[in-house]
């Protein structure tokens, strides 16, 4: 569709001008796909950072048109109980470094089907949810949990919490936004400290990604939410840039070849 995306001039990470188209592929099999979007995707590498990155993000036109399909796995209660036995794992890691939750504030972005949220809460933090997807955080309010439509960014300016969140989870979060850096800021400006962030998205450094670039079944070059290829490398980089200083390091069982990274206020 005409305006699709907001091409980025630079590297979204680095701010480096020498970027260069890397591949164009084929999106129309991703189940969010639809008339009128574009029907390839162009990734585009930096060469001066390595980081990988589509050449643009979606305007609120295409993303009206992308966010009309909600996908069964993100609405909210969806699998509860098979989404808690992972959302525990989760949470666990966090309350081995951070010690017991003490209604402690948790701060879930992007929460999406509520399972991590509502795990913490089962662990006795008290929690917050933020979504993009509107009906999201009316199903989750409905439920009786803390919700608030919009982005970090738009909720730190306008909601006011009980507390400072000593846990802010970006679960599969990260690689959807335009601009990282400023998300990540905009987490540390909020955190309290100590505090504990809990980060996940593809790991493009894994030797299963390698893999599957070797023979032809990489996913995630189809993924039309997605705007970034993170490398665990990379993501180190920017967390340390940020102000979090990268503490755990474990595989997703959220998707396929994800990692999860605990990183602590610096
Ligand atoms: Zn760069």
């Amino acid at each position: 569709m005409e305006n699709e995306r907001t091409k980025y001039a630079a590297c979204p990470l680095c701010e480096s001008g020498e970027i260069s188209a890397l591949a164009t592929v084929n999106c129309t099999g991703h189940a969010m796909w639809r008339e009128p979007l574009e029907p390839n995707i162009t990734w585009m590498q930096c060469g001066t950072c390595d980081h990988v990155f589509t050449d643009g993000f979606f305007t609120e036109a295409a993303l009206d048109v992308l966010f009309g399909n909600t996908q069964d796995m993100q609405i909210v209660g969806n699998d509860i109980e098979y989404h808690r036995n992972i959302s525990a794992k989760m949470v666990q890691r966090v309350v081995e470094a951070l010690g017991l939750p003490n209604d402690r504030l948790w701060l879930d972005i992007g929460f999406g089907n509520g399972s991590l949220l509502m795990t913490a809460k089962e662990f006795g933090f008290d929690v917050f949810g933020i979504d993009l997807r509107k009906k999201n955080v009316e199903d989750l309010n409905a439920c009786g949990f803390s919700a608030y439509h919009g982005t970090l960014r738009s909720a730190a300016s306008e909601v006011t919490f009980n507390s400072r969140p000593s846990v802010i989870s970006m679960a599969d979060v990260v690689e959807h936004e335009p601009y990282p850096l400023e998300t990540l800021r905009t987490a540390r400006e909020l955190i309290s400290s100590p505090g504990m962030l809990l980060i996940s998205m593809p790991n493009a450094s894994a030797p299963l990604w390698h893999y599957w670039n070797a023979t032809d079944q990489n996913p995630y070059w189809h993924e039309i939410e997605h705007y970034h290829n993170f490398t665990r490398e990379r993501l180190y980089d920017v967390l340390r840039d940020s102000g979090f200083e990268p503490r755990h390091y474990a595989i997703s069982e959220r998707y396929r070849c994800c990692m999860e990274v605990l990183a602590a206020t610096a």
